[in-house]
């Protein structure tokens, strides 16, 4: 392959894909898309419920460890990311939201031009989604994400009415005016596959015969001369190529890999880098830092009526989820397992829902370590209530720890280390017991299983959910932007501060997280991202 090109971006993820997409469009402009991992076209990532399976496949993820959290009971979490095109989008459980209206407000204070009305307007341009267009949802653009009405497991409708009576209304959609409320999740799945970014951006631009995209190429640095990114370093079948850049290099490798790989070049916490032997071209210790990630846990119950787990856990029920996938593109595996939804507010004072919900018709025990056997679900008629927060104050860090490009750097997810996390929580679960114990439910339930009717005090409670939460894979921020230099690694047109011609885009460039899937606001990312790179190559 040629050694230049116009544009090089590091990862064809959520973001990255995008990008790919968007630059590539006009024709004027080679792009080069390095992806360490490889294709995407697997019979796993297709299929919808195939994600359980991805989950510990090491051939799709980098299957990263945690330090010993203090948070989690010391336990160290898994956290899967995808290594392949699409990235994470590809191996994801596909729903799909935006985020609160005031979050981005608040991305608008740190960041101008990233406020609420400046994204709805990119949101709908992205959209083609299945409910129609709307003020707030877009018809017509590049991602179909659908409504997700059709084959939905009947307990839905209990679980909703069981919201209604403990005083949240149904919402018919958590992306329109109001995101607080119970309902059913719009996905990233059309005609019953996947819809993951490499699907509905990076394809169609791979047909362009200026878009180049190399997988199986790990970047290790980012060449950087006279105090430009002029190229990268990667690693391809064990051998070190060098691409030259002539307008930018754009990192969009994730959460975990973009500050690592800012660090590797010499741009971080200029005490580290030193300590590991690596130059220091720009000192600054927010690289890395600043890491959110939203905390969720699962409540269970054993149910009079059926749920999946009947379904998919003998081998006849498998067989018959498998024929009604491959005949209409129906069943179980056809969708993701989080087939309801909901926000809501820990306690009235808060100004908006502080709290995700996730309603399953299935349960299984999620071990930290070992395969996730979301085809192998407990032996029972199972139902799962879940949660998991939304403005988490914890914070952790992404640090290398060598300067091998290769090593996993550390990850420090600080996890239920403050109070306030703490608490929301404990509340949080106890609504949990409060929506089972409503008439539309609790006439259904057999028996509580975990975490039993063992656990009652607050500090029981409170163990539970650090020995049994952990992340639900939304790290984000660690190369945030913003406005002020102090609390930032990008500016708000996501450059880099301290290098010309770099940029950051993708979940680490938020400048605070959003309440809810990060997938939608990765792409927004991407999209925005775009933009801003064209208005500046103009
Ligand atoms: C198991 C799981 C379930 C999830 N469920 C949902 C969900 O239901 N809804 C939702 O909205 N969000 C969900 N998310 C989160 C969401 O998918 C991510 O936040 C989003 O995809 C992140 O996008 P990104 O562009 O920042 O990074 P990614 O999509 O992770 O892309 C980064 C890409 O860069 C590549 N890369 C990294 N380093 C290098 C390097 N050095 N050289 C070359 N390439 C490199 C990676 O291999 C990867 O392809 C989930 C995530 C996971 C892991």
């Amino acid at each position: 392959m040629s050694d230049e090109t116009d544009y090089i971006i590091v990862g064809a993820g959520s973001a990255g894909s995008v990008l790919a997409e968007r630059l590539t469009a006009s024709g004027k402009h080679r792009v080069t898309v390095l992806e360490a991992g490889g294709s995407d076209r697997r019979f796993y990532v297709a299929l919808p419920l195939g994600y359980g399976k991805l989950f510990y496949d090491p051939a799709v993820n980098w299957m990263y460890k945690t330090e010993p959290d203090p948070g989690l009971a010391g336990q160290r979490d898994h956290w899967p990311r995808g290594k392949l095109l699409g990235g994470s989008s590809s191996i994801n459980a596909m729903v799909w939201i935006r985020g609160h209206r005031a979050d981005y407000d608040e991305w608008g204070q740190a960041a101008p031009g990233w406020g609420w009305e400046d994204v709805l307007s990119a949101y709908r341009a992205i959209e083609d989604n299945e409910a129609g267009g709307d003020a707030w949802r877009g018809k017509g653009g590049p991602l179909f994400i659908s409504a997700n009405r059709r084959g939905l497991h009947p307990l839905v409708k209990d679980y909703v009415a069981a919201c209604e009576s403990a005083g949240l209304p149904e919402n018919a959609d958590f992306n329109g005016a109001e995101q607080e409320g119970a309902g059913i999740y719009q996905m990233t799945i059309k005609s019953a596959r996947r819809n993951s970014t490499a699907r509905a951006f990076l394809r169609p631009a791979m047909k362009r015969p200026n878009c180049r995209v190399v997988t199986g190429a790990h970047v290790t640095r980012v060449v950087i001369e006279g105090g430009r990114a002029v190229g990268v370093e990667y690693l391809k079948d064990g051998q070190r190529h060098v691409l030259r850049a002539k307008a930018e290099v754009i990192l969009s490798g994730g959460a975990i890999n973009s500050p690592q790989l800012l660090q590797l070049s010499g741009i971080g916490p200029g005490a580290l880098l030193q300590g590991l032997g690596l130059p220091v071209l720009v000192d600054n210790p927010n690289v890395g830092d600043h890491l959110n990630d939203h905390q969720g846990i699962n409540y269970t119950w054993a149910m009079k009526v059926p749920t999946y787990n009947d379904e998919l856990r003998p081998w006849w029920g498998k067989l018959i989820a498998g024929m009604k996938y491959v005949l209409a593109g129906a069943g179980p595996l056809a969708k993701s397992i989080n087939h309801g939804g909901g926000f809501f507010r820990t306690d009235p004072g808060q100004p908006r829902p502080n709290m995700q919900l996730y309603m399953q018709a299935f349960s299984t025990l999620i071990p930290r370590d070992g395969e996730r056997p979301i085809l192998n679900p407990d032996p029972w008629s199972g139902l799962s209530l879940g949660l998991s927060n939304c403005r988490p104050t914890s914070r952790g860090h992404i640090r290398i720890n060598n300067a091998d490009p290769l090593r996993h750097p550390t990850i420090v997810a600080n996890a239920f280390s403050t109070e306030n996390d703490v608490t929301e929580m404990l509340a949080a679960v106890k609504f949990l017991r409060h929506l089972a114990a409503q008439p539309a439910l609790a006439r259904l339930i057999k028996e509580e299983l975990r975490p039993g009717p063992a656990v009652q005090s607050d500090e029981a409670l409170i163990q539970d959910f650090r020995e049994r939460s952990g992340t639900v894979y939304h790290p984000s921020c660690t190369c945030r932007m913003g406005a002020d230099p102090a609390t930032s690694v990008l500016d708000n047109r996501l450059r880099v501060r301290g290098v010309e011609g770099l940029r950051v885009i993708d979940a680490s460039s938020f400048p605070n997280l959003i309440a809810g899937n990060t997938n939608a606001p990765s792409i927004l990312m991407g999209w925005k991202g775009a933009e801003i790179v064209l208005g500046d190559a103009r």
